[in-house]
Parts: C-alpha cells; sequence; structure tokens
C-alpha cells in the first residue's frame, strides 16, 4: 500500500511548510538526509513551526555538528554478528529488516543509516535467521529499522511464521512510527499477520497532537488483536520538553491501552544538537511528573549510551544510603525521609 506523503524539499514549499527563501539554504540538509512526512502527519500540523511540523520539516540548524556527535552514536555496528542483526544483551537481538520508513525524522539516532528504499535482502536474513537459531539464549527479537511495518502484510506475516519456528524465541517485539505517522497502514490483514507469536508492538510517538483519530482507530485494532503496546519517546527541545505535553501524552497513550515505555534522551545524531536537553532537565520533568501521574504512567528515562554500551535509567537518586540498614528517602514533593530496613 502506497502511502500518501510529502517528499522532499520541493514539496515542503508547496505546502507552505518551508517559505520559498528559506528552501535555498536547507538544500545541503536534503543532500544530507532524507525528507519526508506522510499526509497524515501533515493534516496534524497547525502551523509551520508546531511540534509536529518541527519533527519532519528540515532546519538549517542539521548543519551544525557538535562535539561528540556521530554517525552511529548507540553503536550497532559494533555489536552486529552478521548482517542486518545487532546483539548487544544476551537475551535478545534486534534484526534492522529495512532502512526505509514513512517519515524521515530530524532528530533520528539513526539518520545515517536510514532511506535507502527496499528491506533486507533475503540472503542476509536467513544468515540473520540461522543466527538467532542456533543461538538458544535469545529470547527475543526486536525488529526495528528504519521502520519494519513498511513491509507488506505478506511479508510481515512470512517474517512471522520463520520467527514462530525458533522454539526458543518467546516474543517478537516491533519498534514502529507506523500507528501513528501512516495509520491506514494498520490494516486487517496486517494484524491478521500479527498473530502467532508473541507480538509487542513499541509506537514511537512523541507528542499528543501526532495521534488523530485514524492513529487512535489503528492502535484500537492492534489491541484488540491482543497485541501487547507499548510507547517510546525522545525527550526533545521546543516539543515536548515540558511537563505538561509530556503530561497530555502519557495520558492520551494510557487512554489507548499504551504503556508508556522509555523516554529517551536524545542521541548523539550528527545534527541534532538543537534538539537535545540536558540530562539534569530531563530529570527535573520525570521528578516534576511523578506525583502528578500514575507510577504507571511513567516511562523510564533513558541514556543509550553512545559507542554501543546499552541504555541506563537516568534516575535521580530518591533512596540515598546513610549506613547501617539506614537510607535518606526523598518523595515526589522533595520532602525528606528516615527509613530503616527491619533487622533480618
Ligand atoms: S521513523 Fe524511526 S528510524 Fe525512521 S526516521 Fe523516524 S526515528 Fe528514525
Amino acid at each position: 500500500m502506497a502511502v500518501r506523503a510529502i517528499n522532499g524539499l520541493a514539496e515542503m514549499v508547496e505546502e507552505g511548510l518551508v517559505t520559498p527563501a528559506s528552501a535555498p539554504a536547507l538544500r545541503p540538509v536534503e543532500e544530507a538526509f532524507r525528507i519526508r512526512m506522510t499526509r497524515a502527519m501533515r493534516d496534524r500540523v497547525d502551523t509551520a513551526d508546531d511540534p509536529v511540523a518541527r519533527q519532519f520539516v528540515p532546519a538549517v540548524e542539521e548543519l551544525t555538528i557538535r562535539d561528540g556527535e556521530l554517525g552511529d552514536p548507540i553503536g550497532d555496528e559494533t555489536h552486529s554478528p552478521v548482517k542486518g542483526l545487532t546483539h548487544r544483551y544476551p537475551d535478545r537481538v534486534i534484526l534492522h529488516v529495512t532502512k526505509t520508513c514513512e517519515v524521515y525524522c530530524r532528530f533520528c539516532f539513526r539518520r545515517e543509516a536510514v532511506g535507502d528504499e527496499g528491506s533486507l535482502p533475503e540472503a542476509d536474513l536467513v544468515a540473520a535467521l540461522d543466527y538467532i537459531a542456533v543461538n538458544p539464549a535469545i529470547r527475543e527479537v526486536i525488529l526495528t529499522g528504519g521502520d519494519p511495518l513498511v513491509l507488506s502484510a505478506r511479508r510481515i506475516k512470512g517474517l512471522m511464521d520463520r520467527l514462530a519456528a525458533i522454539a526458543h524465541v518467546d516474543v517478537v517485539r516491533i519498534h514502529t512510527r507506523i500507528p501513528v505517522v501512516a495509520p491506514e497502514k494498520i490494516t486487517p490483514e496486517l494484524v491478521d499477520a500479527l498473530r502467532g507469536p508473541v507480538v509487542w508492538v513499541v509506537v514511537h510517538t512523541n507528542h499528543a497532537q501526532e495521534i488523530g483519530e485514524a492513529a487512535e482507530a489503528a492502535l484500537g485494532r492492534l489491541a484488540g488483536a491482543g497485541v501487547g503496546l507499548l510507547s517510546q519517546s525522545v525527550l526533545l527541545r521546543g516539543i515536548n520538553d515540558s511537563v505538561a505535553v509530556l503530561e497530555e501524552l502519557f495520558r492520551k497513550l494510557m487512554r489507548l491501552r499504551v504503556k508508556p515505555y522509555y523516554l529517551h534522551h536524545c542521541d548523539l545524531a550528527k545534527g541534532t544538537g538543537h534538539f537535545r536537553t540536558t540530562i539534569a532537565e530531563g530529570q527535573a520533568l520525570m521528578a516534576a511528573l511523578r506525583g502528578r501521574v500514575s507510577g504507571a504512567m511513567i516511562p523510564t528515562y533513558v541514556l543509550d549510551i553512545p559507542g554501543g554500551y546499552g541504555k541506563v535509567p537516568l534516575v535521580r537518586d530518591y533512596a540515598e544510603p546513610l549506613g547501617g540498614g539506614l537510607w535518606r528517602i526523598t518523595d515526589w514533593r522533595g520532602g525528606v525521609h528516615g527509613y530503616r530496613d527491619p533487622e533480618r
């Protein structure tokens, strides 16, 4: 199914998302990184600099590379035993089934890797599946890309069948932006294709304004079919770095039966510094959310350590050991309390 979209700078100008005067300065951005925004996302835009538009409309700031920014910020290539597969943790692998997305997010952590059309070649897929099959410690396969749900329902079904045939794979996790950015692709055929292995879909969404009625219906189709739903968001300066915006997003997700899972600190991808907050700012937002919304609604704020060392929670300490079983505990309002571990 072809998804209707705005492709490239010229179409962004036609749509009024980029002014003709600013287009020449953006040509180097277009040469470096693909530009694409679905019609579904265009329909969620109110003004050319609102929180939805800014995620997809190119900016000259993308040409500024800051110290420490990297081509492969989370180290996918560091832990790749076979092409298209990342094996960072013992019990799970990431399978990069395609490098294509329906949108190209301006802050993408894989922006140097995504953008090509086409999926992982069959020979590479066979080698990746063989690697999974001979490694019984692998209990979970994470499909990513690009966006794995750009593949047709028929191809997804074929992949699910092949993964279901590997007895030690308990869970398939699909990381995707499609239920929100191209909800028309969540067809009954695609939902049917997700039956078989236990499937969790992790929906990437950053702002409640992205989630329109069609996205709500798409998430409802997935939830109705028994697919587990989690979300991941990226903390983005000027887009969702406020308590009110995050609260609205997480409340909306919970209403749609999507459990907020991760809030990512913006990775050190090249040309994304204008989106990045400090870790201290992110921690302050998370602290302000606690007590304001239920614990079930609060995702884990995480950093993917540059170089491929994996994710760590960026938690602010609520419990400080004082020795002798005594703890200093800070509540969500900042009140301090003593707590002693009972004698064992
Ligand atoms: S959909 Fe995901 S992989 Fe694709 S550009 Fe956006 S963040 Fe990157």
